[in-house]
């Protein structure tokens, strides 16, 4: 595959400039960074823009930044006024890798941005997306959000189809050599032929030169939206990124749509093999998304306080107050407490400064990132039947810490209403989940969880409560974490760094 350039020589690597890209990848030194907490981790947000008149490299900088929440690993932006692409990326957070001056660098009125977080594939330098791949129809750079569950075997396929030389390890490039080679006399022929081979989770932003093209895998499963901007067009995983653009909401992209924008406008298409109901992951809706963004044509925040009222519903109890995890549960809490009529508190104060921590995410630094995170006010702690909901459990860290801590201000009793059901299985289609022998639920029952993280009291929302909350028709959600049945058949523990080159020396 004819990538960026090749030969890294230093810790902090440019890769070449290369025929009429322009291209700056850095790596930092140090460990992989990730975040000190207890929660599945979203892989990547997308942002994409055609606004013509406008140097939409700011459009992509500020719609990443209002996405950082999807991934903290890496940035970059591509850009063209029309001729050629110009790529930044780099490890760090958006803040870091785009300054005034970098954003100068970026010309033109199209673009892609992408953050990441790995999911398959290092979090490495040469893994910073947008990637470049060339084929017959010029140069193109792809952003993903995602997991393509059946890169390895397109790996093999298309380096005898069309000699791919792949020089990166991550799905993302076989998603961009797929693009780059595929066989059709427009975007939505090549789209379509790269779907039917493409098997997994992938909204795509995709540039040429002088267009710009989205895409939403047949399944629905990651989220997609499209929005109007002075004139133009804005892509974004979340409605929340319009929103912080000051774009217009158009409509989310149906399961299999392709979007081309370019001079003559915007044109769609949807894949005739997509699927009619979507499947898109129920944890964008728990967790992953903005309580600000709209997913499925409902705001994720309402959402929310339903998945809260329904599992005090489920499993009520007396209390005092009611007290959620801050910041992710507090949606989750607010409407349990209304459901139960027992009245909200905040009782945890959050660090709000405590993003990545520089350590490597092992369980003790995760224990000593919760300390750092968290602080309960034995105020209005002390004396009182407290009711904590939490949004989920993935390993325990967490919410073990949190029950000590609100133990050691003089909580009464503590007990714990999960707004989602248990954790049971691994995720496939672009969430860090942790292994299944970290998940806590694979293997504990609900009572073995409750004594060992010390509550009072212990219940999970149920898998039909939570169908019920997110207003769902039949199938038209992933759930396979919780119930171990996925929208399509997978290979049981897939690694991520499966196709990492191994380490010399
Ligand atoms: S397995 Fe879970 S996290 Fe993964 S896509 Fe499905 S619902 Fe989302």
């Amino acid at each position: 595959m004819n990538l960026n350039p090749v030969t890294q020589t230093s810790a902090s690597r440019n890769w070449a400039v290369r025929s009429k890209t322009f291209i700056s990848v850095l790596e930092t030194s140090g460990p992989i960074n990730h975040e000190s907490d207890d929660k599945p981790h979203e892989e990547c947000g997308i942002v994409g823009a055609y606004v013509p008149g406008e140097s939409v490299a700011r459009t992509a900088f500020f719609g990443l930044f209002a996405l950082q929440h999807r991934g903290q690993e890496s940035a970059g932006i591509a850009t063209s006024e029309g001729d050629r692409i110009h790529l930044k990326a780099q490890m760090g957070l958006v803040s870091q890798v785009f300054r005034e001056e970098t954003l100068v660098g970026l010309p033109g009125h199209l673009g892609i941005g992408h953050t990441r977080y790995s999911t398959m594939g290092g979090s490495k330098a040469y893994n910073a997306q947008p990637l470049i791949a060339n084929g017959q129809r010029g140069q193109i750079a792809v952003g993903h959000n995602g997991n393509v569950i059946n890169a390895g075997a397109l790996r093999v396929e298309l380096a005898e189809e069309f000699g791919s030389n792949f020089e990166r390890s991550s799905d993302t490039e076989v998603i961009a050599e797929l693009f780059a080679k595929a066989p059709g006399s427009d975007w939505f022929e090549v789209s379509a032929y790269a779907m039917r081979r493409l098997k997994g989770a992938y909204s795509l932003v995709i540039m040429t030169k002088d267009k710009l093209i989205a895409v939403r895998d047949p399944l629905g499963i990651r989220p997609l939206c499209l929005g109007t901007l002075n004139g133009g067009w804005v892509v974004a995983s979340e409605t929340a990124a319009l929103d912080n653009l000051g774009a217009d909401f158009v409509r989310e992209l149906e399961n299999g749509e392709t979007i081309v924008i370019d001079k003559t406008g915007l044109k769609s298409k949807i894949w005739s093999g997509a699927r009619s109901t979507h499947a898109m992951c129920v944890f964008e809706q728990i967790y992953f998304a903005r309580p600000d963004s709209i997913l499925n044509g409902e705001l994720a925040y309402e959402t929310r306080q339903r998945l809260g009222a329904e599992v005090y519903r489920e499993h009520p109890v007396d209390a005092d107050i009611v007290i959620g995890i801050p910041d992710s549960s507090t949606p989750h809490a607010v409407g349990l407490a209304a459901a139960a009529k027992i009245p909200y508190a905040e009782a945890i104060i959050r660090n709000r400064y405590v993003g990545r921590t520089f350590i490597q995410p092992d369980q003790l630094s995760r224990a000593q990132g919760v300390q750092t995170k968290f602080n309960p006010m034995r105020g209005v702690i002390e004396g009182k039947r407290l009711l904590v909901v939490d949004d989920s459990i993935v390993r325990s860290t967490t919410i073990t810490r949190v029950i000590k801590m609100l133990r050691r201000a003089g909580a009464k009793e503590v007990h714990v209403r999960v707004a989602s059901p248990p954790i049971k299985s691994t995720c496939h289609f672009g969430v860090d989940m942790a292994t299944l022998g970290e998940l806590i639920a694979a293997n504990k029952t609900v009572d073995e969880i409750r004594e060992y993280i010390d509550a009072d009291s212990l219940a999970y929302l149920s898998v039909e409560g939570l169908l019920k909350a997110v207003r769902a028709p039949a199938n038209s959600y992933c759930t396979g974490c919780f119930t171990g049945n996925y929208p399509i058949p997978v290979q049981l523990e897939m690694n991520k760094l499966g196709f990492e080159p191994a380490p010399t020396g």
